[in-house]
């Protein structure tokens, strides 16, 4: 079980995320649009690593995204008081765990099961 404090806890965890992935998403934004402009100036080969490159930020940003949207529904289940209840199972998800990765939506089994 969860207490309270460790709720609030969680909570202040959790949107301290949330901005920190907002931030890091507007300048990985700002990085991808500077590979664009360079691209009029560099030769061939550069212009590969730099769309290698680029792609590999979009990815980057498409993974934040995922993340800010486990976020952001970890704060709503937290509103909802139900917050550390795995969403497949309904069993506790452990404290260390939550510690872990405080969006988590699944407990060890449940995650491990989706993963496989
Ligand atoms: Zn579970």
């Amino acid at each position: 079980m969860i207490t309270e404090a460790n709720r609030r806890l969680f909570q202040q965890q959790l949107q301290d995320l949330e901005n920190d992935i907002m931030e890091l998403a507007q300048a990985g934004q700002a990085a991808a649009s500077t590979v664009e402009l360079d691209q009029a100036r560099v030769g061939r080969l550069s212009r590969m690593d730099a769309l290698q490159g680029q792609a590999m930020s979009k990815e980057v940003l498409r993974r934040r995204k995922e993340q800010l949207r486990e976020v952001r529904k970890a704060l709503q289940r937290i509103d909802a008081g139900d917050y550390g209840k795995c969403q497949e199972c309904g069993a506790n998800i452990t404290f260390e765990r939550l510690k872990f990765k405080p969006e988590t939506q699944f407990c060890v089994d449940c995650a491990n099961a989706t993963e496989r």
